[in-house]
């Protein structure tokens, strides 16, 4: 397995559009498992997507559940995920792997009906609500070349540094 280099702000190729996998290869499988090595070399953090390192392809991981006060699928790996219906809106703050020195309040769906596929090729469906949905609405937005900056609620004050810990 191998770490993948992260794509920052404003790097032009986070605006591109993810095509659907249309091949569930070993390279898909093995290139799925470095995207949850990197994606796991970054403790608190909820997803990824595939173009954030870099391929293009519409791919994302999600896993909440070490923030067990919010309900959650566990570990999802989403081949081509699609959201089918939604409901309500609420806004939260988002950070992103690629925006490191940022979190920004956004406004998105407090339910949706999911589906995707596995990463065996298989139809999956999933209701989710509140911080998972948003955490999957986020990811969708990179494959179709979005960034949450893209979504702030508004200019002014919406956006926030993040302060530096010093441990
Ligand atoms: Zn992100």
């Amino acid at each position: 397995m191998a770490l993948l280099d992260i794509l920052v702000y404003p790097d032009e190729r986070l605006k591109k559009i993810s095509q659907p996998v249309k091949e569930f290869s070993d390279n898909l499988k093995q290139f799925i498992l470095n995207l949850e090595e990197t994606f796991r070399s970054f403790p608190g953090c909820v997803g990824i997507a595939a173009p954030q390192v870099g391929r293009f392809e519409r791919v994302v991981l999600v896993d909440i559940s070490h923030k067990p006060q919010h309900e959650n699928h566990g570990f999802l790996i989403l081949v081509n995920p699609k959201i089918s219906s939604s409901a309500g809106s609420n806004v939260g703050r988002e950070g992103c792997l690629s925006v490191p020195d940022y979190t920004g309040k956004v406004e998105r769906s407090v339910s949706i009906t999911l589906e995707a596929l596995n990463e065996k090729g298989e139809k999956k469906v999933f209701q989710m609500k509140g911080y998972e949905a948003r955490a999957v609405q986020h990811e969708i937005d990179h494959l179709d070349g979005k960034l949450f900056l893209d979504r702030l609620v508004s200019r002014r004050n919406a956006l926030s540094k993040r302060i530096e810990l010093s441990t």
